[in-house]
């Protein structure tokens, strides 16, 4: 009789929560314009529909970007394209720095951490939102990006949340595409929550730049359905954390 609640229990344990933790104030840290949207787009609408402020910081202007679909000065239209992109799903701001595309991991990561760690005091975040730290498409600046954010939630004591990609879908990207799309084993996986993706593809097209009919993300948003995937990349020591953890 007491083995099969507890085998219960167990099952319950290992299944992945469906909540997104309740933040008032969020920081979002990517590497590159279009990384808020095609990456954490549907993520950040559900934080911001259900009422958290989401700031996003991204450290690049994505100037050294390969796909130019408006022949447009990259740097320049990039930078519009983020504030864009970022009103539409409804960003309480976005802070866009200088540093290098493509160069990221060859600056200092401390330097980058001071970057992560003024904003998240400037608006006195609960929690970080990041790429899982495999850079999803294995990009060595979403990498770096995420670590830099890693870093200073740890040094903060603050939980950070990182989006990532079921292993199956990472698995069938690759053999469609050839791109290195890494994915996630379902018990390395914290959180599925269903999302909405109206908004992040309505976000997606004010990355004129980047976007065309045949773009892998369309494949992917495709694949992925009306469900993300995260997983506790820092689970942050503030006792608040632990209630946001457990939320279901
Ligand atoms: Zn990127």
């Amino acid at each position: 009789m007491l083995r099969i609640p507890e085998v219960h229990d167990r099952a319950l344990a290992a299944r992945p929560g469906r909540a997104l933790p309740a933040w008032h104030h969020v920081l979002a840290v990517v590497a590159h314009p279009d990384d808020e949207t095609f990456g954490l787009g549907a993520v950040i609408d559900a934080l911001t529909s259900a009422g958290s402020a989401v700031h996003v910081l991204c450290f690049t202007r994505g100037e050294a970007s390969t796909i130019n679909e408006t022949g447009a000065d990259l740097a320049a239209t990039r930078a519009a394209e983020l504030r864009r992109a970022g009103a539409e799903l409804g960003a309480a701001s976005c802070t866009l720095l200088d540093y290098p595309d493509a160069g990221l991991r060859a600056v200092p990561r401390a330097e980058l951490e001071a970057q992560v760690t003024r904003l998240m005091v400037q608006h006195d975040v609960d929690g970080l939102l990041v790429f899982d730290d495999t850079g999803i498409t294995g990009h060595a600046d979403h990498q770096a990006a995420t670590a830099a954010a890693r870093a200073a939630a740890r040094a903060a004591g603050l939980p950070a949340l990182a989006w990532t990609l079921p292993a199956a879908i990472a698995r069938q990207l690759q053999a469609e595409t050839g791109a290195p799309f890494a994915g996630r084993p379902a018990d390395q996986v914290d959180l599925c929550v269903r999302v909405d993706r109206i908004r992040q593809r309505r976000a997606a097209f004010l990355h004129a730049s980047q976007v065309s009919p045949s773009a892998v993300l369309w494949r992917r948003l495709q694949l992925q359905g009306d469900c993300e995937h995260l997983r506790w990349i820092e689970p942050g020591r503030r006792a608040s954390a632990g209630k946001h953890l457990s939320a279901r």
